[in-house]
């Protein structure tokens, strides 16, 4: 057995009512004129945020977007200067993650992240970005927020819409894991977990909100987040990117409806890592357990409700296989467009 095993140095604060801390945490980073970042529709609970922490906090930035469009920085970035901030608090999903780590790319400003979703953007050294409707991933030690409180109350607020395709999302980190490139004993062990626990708390978080099923699956979006940051992805990673990035779908949606498909086109070149993943869930063949759990916490049923075309289709499976990256199965056009035409009707993976 030979392997690399590569742990990011983050500090990890976890559990309910942590969000408490932040004052501590905020001072152990030594930061004092914080710029809150969020989006949107998340706006009230930074201003919130911002309140509590009165004089510790320079600004509040809300307008991060999906797939961190490049001129969004720009302008995140002329705030940092005006506002002389010195250090970042992003509070929400993996959009808000993702602008807290651009800002860092450009001003190595220390970053403390408070996710909301189960993306895991928050543990990992990537950082993808968009312009031009192209989207690029880098990585870089720059971008990894040096702390990061988990707090499951924070995602008492998650709609069940969002809350149950983020959540997969995180599966998705776990389920390529298992058949990385760099995938070794540890990464493994903790895809499996990942994915155990994910499956048997996803449909409580999507029915009935409960606290103890979200906190499940907050730890379980670590795991996976770790993983994601440990060993690198593979085609199904390749194939979100490239379909989210270029016709901006919603990240975690994308994630939802492909990963079965994206199991079944390695089903035969990685059986150690389908075993493994259907243990996780408890049945017999992965992709058809991942199918099922998607179509019961996921919004869509194929990609067709995307407002694809099949011309779209033929575009995403040329783009997909440009510098693919790696994957047990080889990657070529011809399966990736037939795994593409299966996801656009739903069929069976
Ligand atoms: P998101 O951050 O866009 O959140 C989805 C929606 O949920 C948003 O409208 C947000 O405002 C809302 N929301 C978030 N938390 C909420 C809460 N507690 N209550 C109510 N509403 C809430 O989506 P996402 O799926 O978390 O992140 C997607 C982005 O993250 C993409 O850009 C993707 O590329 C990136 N990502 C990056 C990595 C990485 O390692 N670089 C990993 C995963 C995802």
């Amino acid at each position: 057995m030979r392997f690399v095993y590569t742990s990011a140095p983050s500090r990890i604060v976890f559990g309910e009512g942590r969000l408490g801390d932040i004052r501590d945490e905020i001072k152990r980073l030594e930061i004092r004129r914080a710029l809150v970042l969020s989006t949107p529709t998340r706006s009230g609970a930074a201003n919130e945020l911002a309140a509590t922490l009165g004089d510790a906090v320079t600004g509040v930035f809300a307008e991060a977007r999906m797939h961190t469009p490049v001129d969004v920085t720009a302008r995140a970035l002329e705030v940092v200067r005006r506002t002389n901030a010195d250090g970042l608090v992003a509070m929400g999903g993996g959009s808000t993650i993702g602008l807290g780590k651009a800002i860092a790319l450009h001003t190595d400003l220390p970053q403390l992240a408070i996710p909301t979703t189960y993306a895991g953007s928050e543990v990992t050294s990537y950082l993808g970005q968009t312009e031009a409707g192209k989207k690029t991933t880098l990585s870089s030690p720059k971008v990894l927020p040096e702390t990061v409180i988990y707090d499951p109350e924070l995602t008492a607020a998650l709609p069940a819409k969002v809350a149950g395709p983020s959540g997969v999302n995180a599966i998705a980190h776990a389920v390529e894991a298992l058949y990385a490139e760099a995938a070794n004993p540890i990464t493994s062990l903790m895809a499996e977990e990942a994915i155990r626990r994910l499956a048997r708390s996803l449909p409580d978080v999507v029915q009935t909100n409960g606290a103890e099923a979200r906190a499940d699956a907050l730890c379980a979006a670590w795991l996976a987040g770790v993983c994601l940051a440990s060993v690198g992805m593979a085609l199904h990673h390749k194939i979100c990117h490239t379909l989210g990035g270029t016709f901006d779908l919603p990240h975690a949606d994308i994630h939802c409806l492909m990963l079965p498909y994206a199991a079944a086109y390695n089903r035969d070149a990685a059986p150690e890592a389908m075993s493994r993943i259907a243990n996780a869930l408890a049945a017999d063949d992965a992709p058809g357990a991942l199918r099922a759990l998607s179509l019961k916490v996921g919004r869509y049923a194929n990609l067709k409700d995307f407002g694809l075309t099949d011309a779209d289709l033929d575009c995403a499976a040329d783009l997909a296989v440009q510098a693919p990256y790696h994957n047990p199965r080889p990657v070529d056009r011809h399966g990736v467009r037939a795994m593409l035409a299966a996801a656009y009707d739903g069929a069976q993976p």
